[in-house]
């Protein structure tokens, strides 16, 4: 069986007590490959090599830097397919999303920072006659990137891509659930040449692996994206010890659509921030509110847009919808399917595992579930499910559904469908969120500010920010005679 390997100080490596973790693949439900089950002795290593990497690296001219990043990109996009195929079986998501969504994304990610670092330039502040102020921008480090499971090289390019361009050395960790497409990425860093200890990808556990990243006094910021309990926790080791924090967290998000809407666009649309990459995306619009008028039209019409969808084998190009990433977080979402029929829900369409046929009749599927009937403020309208589970509730009026919308802890994103331009403004203005789409859903710029706001996070990344993030700044103040 395929053992993945550590990449420390630009070589591979085994973890440095031999054990690993079983990797499986969700379509089949079947162990497929081990992970290095890392420790802080491993951790130890990657940051060792970190150090010694920066003072090199951080002088490195952008250009360079650019080059080889870019370098990198390129690597990804030859072996598109392959990079396509290890992230649908790692994950279970279909390849039609790794292909359109993942990969792609990967790509651009890596091209982004390298190209924005080209044009990124720190400010002056000038006082009349009698000083100049100049903020000098440097890299901070050794820095700590660890990522989640749903998108995997995604999320993880999106934060070493800044990482490195700005001159830092990183630690980076993926999930232990999906780690194959970040040891390919290892593979194509060492074809591109980027210098041994720029990047150290350590796999292993959170506990162990993740947490000797966070409480190492070397590792001066760390980025983080996943849940919000570990977001907390990791808080709770890095800000005693005065690190940079980007914190990425969960989500519940609202999808509000008016009668006034483009009615086939948001039904279309909404077919997608439901159930896209199974629901598992954090952007996921999972609580619907629709207003009154047009509610049974919509559930009429979405209950038999949703039903069409089926699950299906990961790796045919006409899937559309995989597998859940494992057996324990299929568990959990059919327990809250469970839950909101406790608490009155009416399951509409789905609500069960599905069991598809031959090699696949051990994966683990979800059917797309809708569910009706429940109150805002419930449980499964407050947590997060993160899968393919959705609930629609009626609403009057804008205050109403302002009030419900920003009901959860969370505040990542939402969407807004109206044709009506002075209430979408005036919605977006009260909406709890750190993203909002008006008319659309997952349309994004690199550029803008990502993140959430209230439990769903700290800091914002994307663009400038994320160059912001890992770079120290310091003014400079010059006296003119
Ligand atoms: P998770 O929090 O369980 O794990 C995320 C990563 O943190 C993994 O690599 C894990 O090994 C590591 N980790 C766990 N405990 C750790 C610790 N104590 N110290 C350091 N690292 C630790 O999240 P997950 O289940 O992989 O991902 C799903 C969650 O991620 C959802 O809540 C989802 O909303 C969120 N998410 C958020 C965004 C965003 O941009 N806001 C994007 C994607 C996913």
């Amino acid at each position: 069986m395929e053992k993945l390997e550590n990449y420390i100080n630009g070589k591979l490596i085994a973890p440095l007590k031999g054990k690993y973790i079983d990797n499986y693949h969700p379509a089949t439900g079947k162990v497929y490959s081990l992970i290095p089950d890392s420790d802080a002795a491993d951790v130890q290593l990657a940051v060792d090599a970190a150090k010694a990497a920066f003072p090199a690296w951080s002088v490195t001219p952008t250009e360079k830097r650019s080059k080889i990043m870019m370098k990198i990109a390129s690597i990804i996009e030859r072996d598109m397919k392959m990079f396509v195929e290890a992230e649908s079986k790692d994950n279970g998501k279909s390849v039609h999303t790794a292909g359109m969504v993942d990969i792609p994304r990967a790509v651009s990610n890596m091209e982004f920072f390298a190209t924005a670092i080209m044009h990124y330039a720190a400010e002056s502040h000038i006082m009349e006659d009698t000083a100049i102020n100049y903020t000098m921008r440097s890299p901070i480090g050794v820095v700590g990137c660890i990522s989640p499971w749903n998108l995997p090289l995604y999320l993880f390019t999106w934060k070493i891509a800044p990482a490195i361009a700005a001159g830092n050395c990183v630690v980076a960790k993926p999930s232990e659930v999906t780690p194959m497409t970040a040891y390919l990425f290892s593979k194509a860093c060492i074809e591109a040449g980027l210098p041994a200890g720029v990047l150290n990808i350590v796999h292993g556990l959170g506990g162990s692996c993740g947490q000797a990243i966070v409480e190492h006094p070397e590792v001066k910021a760390i980025s983080f994206t996943g849940g919000t309990k570990t977001g907390a926790a990791i808080a709770a080791t890095a800000a005693p010890m005065f690190k940079k924090l980007s914190l990425e967290l969960g989500g519940k998000n609202p999808n509000i659509i008016f009668a006034d809407c483009d009615f086939e666009n948001m039904l279309k649309t909404t077919v997608q921030s439901s159930f896209a990459n199974q629901g598992e995306i954090c952007l996921c619009g999972s609580r619907i509110f629709v207003e009154r008028p047009i509610y049974e039209k919509f559930k009429a019409a979405f209950v038999e847009r949703v039903s069409q969808l089926k699950p299906g084998n990961p790796a045919d190009e006409k899937t559309r919808m995989g597998a859940i990433v494992s057996k324990p977080h299929m568990e959990k979402i059919l327990s809250y399917i469970e839950l909101a029929q406790q608490e009155g829900g009416k399951v509409l369409c789905g609500g069960k595992r599905a069991v598809l046929d031959g090699d696949l009749k051990d994966g683990w599927f979800i059917e797309p579930t809708i569910i009706e009937g429940l109150a805002y403020n419930c449980r499964t309208n407050m947590e997060e499910i993160f899968g393919p589970v959705v609930t629609i509730m009626p609403f009057d009026t804008e205050e109403e559904v302002l009030t419900m919308a920003n009901s959860t802890m969370y505040g990542l994103a939402a969407s807004v469908w109206t044709e009506n331009l002075t209430r979408a403004h005036r919605m977006a203005g009260k909406i709890q969120s750190g993203i909002i789409w008006i008319n659309c859903w997952l349309l994004r710029d690199l550029r803008t500010p990502f993140g959430g706001m209230k439990s769903s996070g700290v800091g914002r990344e994307g663009g400038f920010e994320a160059l912001r993030f890992f770079t120290e700044p310091k003014n400079v103040c010059v006296k003119l005679k």
